[in-house]
């Protein structure tokens, strides 16, 4: 959460308050105003903390002086200036804040022309002064506020109401600008009271009162969410309100349960791997989740999947497919149960995944051919999408990973996070201890990173590592690593990190790794990696071979090149001797034989 202390002037008080370590601090050049700073710059210019000036209908000109000036950060605008003036300060290379007052009505349309042009609105109260009043209002029209632009809550902010901003959960509310509520005169901060809350509200980032859990509408902090046409509201909603009862329920844990032991071969194992070991300088296990039945965790989610199905007495399941693995684990499971199954995936797919195929026709499914588009996942998920609109009564949609909308991506994550169960029970018999140091795992969707972070989510001393497929290089133009260059916007039904244009054109993905390579990635991800508790590190097409062959070569383990990219991070962390670090080996490299033997002689 950002803290923006507004309407500073004195030099010693600016001092005390910039040592306290605020995102922003606030200097008004509005000359009506009790808080103007006033011309004098030389104390207040130096010091590298994040100014922003605080203007009301100024002209461009003396703003940007201004901001040349004092070495200003951003310029927060108060009055009528237009979408277009917002866009030279931009462009002149300031970031902006537009300021709106919002009295008990607010049409929250007028934000619309300022989207693209500033980098957060700030929502003060109405009061007869351009800020500053000390007037409060209530927050929950901010509710009707659904625009992309993350805001600053304002308004006469007072000391005693830390928990009720922490209470507040907008998903674009990036922080909160104190002002007038924390002066013993205009323009002189109370030191002590900022110094309190700033304490109250940061506890926010410290974890044990960190909420990994989505709240009731699906978001995890401001990712997730479930943004679904109208026409799917019904099945969506039907499954918010249903899958924890479902899943708590000791029928449906006693099936999930015994599949997994019985059908699927867990627990998988956990295997100190020596070679490994020696080469990194600590304990390397890794989880053998290659052992599963069908060869990846993917099996996990698909038998949680049906079973809730078909407690919700679905007879027909679809699901979409990119490289084939969930569709090969939702076939299978479909088998198993005498359902109806049918697999969406791209035409190109089809071509590229042939063996998939075959294996999911054998299990009795359905292939259907997405020939839209780039006839790739993401036609797949368009066509699957229509196929539930179609079909809302007798049909159950499959998600494959984290991603969708609200609650796939925490009920996907509930269902994986039997590695992370498994993990601690097993490390506490070979180490004694059940936390590691490291846990590191690919991610494409999320899913089997999420299953193996999951129990150490609240565990701050295990260190969280993802792994994102670079593909040629970050900046190559042909990558996967979401995290490193995508920008927040929606994706299948929730808000979250995804690659785009500027003008919100999904970017195509590229990796060596079929189930990695994916435009967007799941919410949980997208909040992990913003409240830093998670760090995510990309790796190349051929990191990751190299990863593959080494593992080869001194395991006698064939990895799934998803897997191999968890495996290469390696490479780029650094242990201590006694370090126990936990990779998560996904799946095995049988679907992978092709690209790996064309790489043969490079890695002989
Ligand atoms: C599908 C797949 C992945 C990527 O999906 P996540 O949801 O990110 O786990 C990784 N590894 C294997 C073996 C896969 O099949």
């Amino acid at each position: 959460m950002k803290i923006k202390i507004c309407g500073l002037k004195h030099p010693d008080n600016i001092a005390e308050i910039t040592a306290l370590g605020p995102d922003f601090i606030g200097l008004i050049f509005h000359e009506k105003s009790p808080r103007y700073v006033g011309n004098e710059c030389s104390e207040i210019s130096t010091g590298n903390f994040k100014k922003v000036g605080v203007f009301v209908d100024e002209t461009a000109e003396k703003i940007l002086e201004t901001a040349l000036r004092f070495g200003l950060y951003a310029v927060q605008l108060h009055g009528a200036e237009s979408p277009e003036f917002c866009r030279k300060m931009k462009a002149s290379g300031l970031r902006v804040i537009k300021a709106f007052s919002v009295g008990a009505a607010f049409d929250f349309g007028q934000t619309f022309g300022y989207q693209d042009v500033c980098d957060f609105f700030l929502f003060d109260a109405k009061g007869k002064n351009p800020g500053g009043n000390g007037i409060q209002y209530d927050w929950d029209i901010l509710k009707n506020y659904v625009g992309e632009t993350p805001f600053l809550l304002s308004g006469g902010l007072r000391p005693s109401d830390a928990e009720q901003v922490l209470a507040f959960r907008h998903p674009m509310m990036a922080g909160v600008d104190l002002n007038s509520g924390f002066e013993i005169e205009p323009g002189l901060k109370n030191v002590k009271w900022i110094e309190r809350f700033m304490k109250k509200l940061t506890t926010f980032k410290k974890l044990p009162n960190l909420n990994f859990s989505p709240d009731k509408r699906g978001f995890y902090g401001q990712f997730g969410g479930a943004f679904v046409p109208e026409m799917l509201h019904p099945n969506v909603e039907e499954l918010q309100n249903r899958y924890l009862e479902i899943l708590a329920s000791p029928s449906f844990q006693a099936d999930f349960d015994r599949l997994l032991r019985d059908y699927a071969g867990r627990p998988t194992p956990l295997y100190l791997a020596p070679s490994l070991s020696e080469r990194y300088g600590c304990r390397v296990f890794l989880k053998r989740e290659d052992l599963n039945h069908t060869g990846s965790h993917k099996i996990n989610n698909a038998i949680g999947q049906v079973l809730l199905a078909q407690r919700l007495g679905k007879r027909r399941i679809i699901a979409e497919t990119g490289a084939g693995q969930h569709g090969v684990a939702t076939a299978t499971v479909c088998a198993l149960m005498g359902l109806e199954c049918v697999v969406y995936m791209g035409e190109v797919d089809i071509k590229r995944q042939a063996p998939n195929v075959a294996r999911m026709q054998m299990l009795g499914a359905t292939v259907v051919p997405a020939i839209s588009g780039s006839r790739t996942l993401k036609d797949a998920t368009n066509e699957a999408i229509r196929d539930w609109i179609n079909n809302p009564e007798n049909t159950y949609y499959i998600i494959g990973s984290t991603v969708g909308p609200h609650p796939y991506p925490d009920m996907v994550a509930r269902f994986q996070s039997v590695i992370s169960a498994e993990i601690r029970r097993q490390l506490k018999q070979q180490t004694g201890r059940s936390d590691p140091d490291l846990v590191v795992a690919c991610v494409g969707g999320g899913s089997n990173a999420a299953g193996a972070f999951y129990h150490f989510l609240k565990r701050k001393k295990v260190r969280l590592v993802g792994v994102e497929a670079a593909g040629h290089g970050v900046d190559s133009g042909k990558t996967a690593a979401t995290l490193a260059i995508g920008t927040p916007g929606i994706i299948h039904g929730s808000r979250t990190f995804l690659m785009q244009t500027p003008d919100g054109q999904i970017v195509e993905p590229h990796s060596i790794s079929a189930g990695l390579d994916y435009p967007g990635i799941g919410p949980l991800h997208a909040f992990l990696k913003n409240c830093h508790r998670a760090e995510y590190l990309s790796v190349t097409d051929d990191e990751a071979l190299q990863a593959a062959f080494l593992l080869a070569r001194t395991e006698g383990i064939i990895p799934a090149l998803e897997s191999a990219h968890a495996l290469a991070a390696l490479e780029k962390l650094s242990f201590r001797t006694d370090e126990v670090v936990v990779v998560n080996l996904s799946g095995r490299g049988d679907k992978d034989l092709e690209t790996y033997s064309t790489n043969l002689e490079k890695f002989q």
